[in-house]
Formats: C-alpha cells, sequence, structure tokens
C-alpha cells in the first residue's frame, strides 16, 4: 500500500533559530496529536542537523531541498547527498521547478542527483509539473512524462520505490492558484499511468504522487479525497505551524 504524506518545503524562510522554534512546535503538537498521513519537514541546510537532534522521527520526518550532483571534492558551496545524510535527514526534493529554472538544473544533472541521493540513502521527493504556457497548449502530460523519462525512469523497480512523486503545475506555485481536484486527479492517473508502463501495475499502486501549488487546509480535503493524490507537498502553508496542522488533517476527515 502507498503511503499518504504530507511534506513541507521551508524554501529559503527561516533563520536558525525560527526554524528550529517551528520545528519545535511541530514536533510537539504532532506527537500529542498523531497525524494519519506521514508528516515530513524538508528545511534549508541550516536546520537538519540541530532539528534532527529533537525531531520524533516516529512522527515527523526530515529532509533537505536540495542535494549536490557531485561526490565530493572541490565544489565550492555545494553540499552533498551524503553530507545530508549524516545530518541525521532521511529525504531529500530533487527537481523542484524554482531549481529547475533558476539554478538550470538539466535533466541530466537531477539524474545524478537522484542516483546520489539513493546511493547514500535518501529518499527522494522528485517533482514534475508543467508551466502555463505548457498548460495552455496542452502539453502538460507530455511535460511530466518527459521530466520522468529524463531524470528517473532509468532506475531499477527496486530503487524506483525509493521515488516519491510530487506533481506541481509551476503556475500555482506560490501564485494562490491551485488546480482543480478534477485536474488534478486527472494528471495524477496519468502519471501512475506512465509509472505502470515503465515499471508495471504493482510499482504504480506503491508509488506515493503528492500534489503541490497553493495547497492550504481549506482545498486540502478535496484533493486529498482523489484516488490518486497521495498528500501534498506544502510550500508558503507549511511555514507556520496550525496551517502546516490543517493540512495534515485533511487526512482525518
Ligand atoms: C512548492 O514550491 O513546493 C509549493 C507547493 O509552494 P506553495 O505551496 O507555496 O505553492
Amino acid at each position: 500500500m502507498r503511503k499518504k504524506i504530507v511534506a513541507g518545503n521551508w524554501k529559503m524562510n527561516m533563520n536558525l533559530q525560527e526554524g528550529v522554534a517551528l520545528a519545535k512546535e511541530l514536533n510537539e503538537v504532532l506527537t500529542a496529536d498523531k497525524p494519519n498521513c506521514d508528516v515530513v519537514i524538508c528545511t534549508p541546510f541550516i536546520h537538519l542537523a540541530t532539528v534532527a537532534q529533537f525531531l520524533n522521527q516516529d512522527v515527523i520526518g526530515l529532509g533537505a531541498e536540495n542535494c549536490a550532483d557531485k561526490v565530493k571534492g572541490a565544489f565550492t558551496g555545494e553540499v552533498s547527498a551524503e553530507m545530508v545524510k549524516s545530518t541525521g535527514a532521511q529525504y531529500v526534493i530533487l527537481g523542484h521547478s524554482e531549481r529547475r529554472e533558476y539554478y538550470k538544473e538539466t535533466p541530466e544533472i537531477l539524474k545524478e542527483k537522484v542516483q546520489l541521493a539513493l546511493a547514500n540513502g535518501l529518499k527522494v521527493i522528485f517533482c514534475i509539473g508543467e508551466s502555463l504556457e505548457e498548460r495552455e497548449a496542452n502539453k502538460q502530460n507530455e511535460v511530466v512524462k518527459a521530466e520522468l523519462e529524463g531524470s528517473v525512469f532509468n532506475l531499477s523497480a527496486e530503487d524506483f520505490a525509493k521515488i516519491i512523486i510530487a506533481y506541481e503545475p509551476i503556475w500555482a506555485i506560490g501564485t494562490g492558484k491551485t488546480a482543480t481536484a478534477e485536474q488534478a486527479e486527472e494528471i495524477h492517473a496519468y502519471i501512475r499511468s506512465c509509472v505502470a508502463d515503465k515499471y508495471g501495475a504493482k510499482v504504480a499502486d506503491d508509488t506515493s504522487i503528492l500534489y503541490g501549488g497553493s495547497c492550504k487546509a481549506s482545498n486540502a480535503p478535496e484533493l486529498f479525497a482523489k484516488p490518486d493524490i497521495d498528500g501534498g507537498l506544502i510550500g508558503g502553508a507549511s511555514l507556520k505551524c496550525a496551517d502546516f496542522k490543517g493540512i495534515i488533517d485533511a487526512w482525518k476527515k
């Protein structure tokens, strides 16, 4: 059975003290009122080692938002998958549209990152999704399939089982515009069919596919009620404990 997951993506927000305070608050709230799904917080690198020390990892998983496409060495400013793992983190987000666009991360670079993350025992939250122009040209299926083929469909079925897919239409990220639950379900079902074509029905059925893009407590119940939507990757609404908890609680409705 695939997992239901709500993952937060803090992006470049919060200094160390603010981030630690939010993680502590979430830890207390979710330890007292256990979620009905897996919860993960993906934080800037600087928070990981500190947060890992007090997080109740039976209740909240911890992840990074990126890792390097190289093993180690003279790559000033980079943070390797091994370094991420050594902090106590278990997850990493790769392929986020902001990294693809602003940092020119190509499918080939992402393929390297995915392989290094898996080789170091990290689970990968792999983001895919189309731009507004692509959606208007009805190319969303083509785009997501190419993104899967370009960076993760080279993996063995055993490795692919460690991939969580996050479908994030770029036009819905941080814009307040959410895909309707029907639009999201349609493409999630298509993504699952691509996984089935590549790895078979069992693997496809076991793959968690999250929706991301202006997801909040008010729209999460409708999105999560769809059969192929297994949870959310949450940006803005993961920065406040009550907002994030509201989305997590959508799995209790
Ligand atoms: C994201 O960037 O992963 C995201 C889903 O952002 P937001 O929830 O703010 O749209």
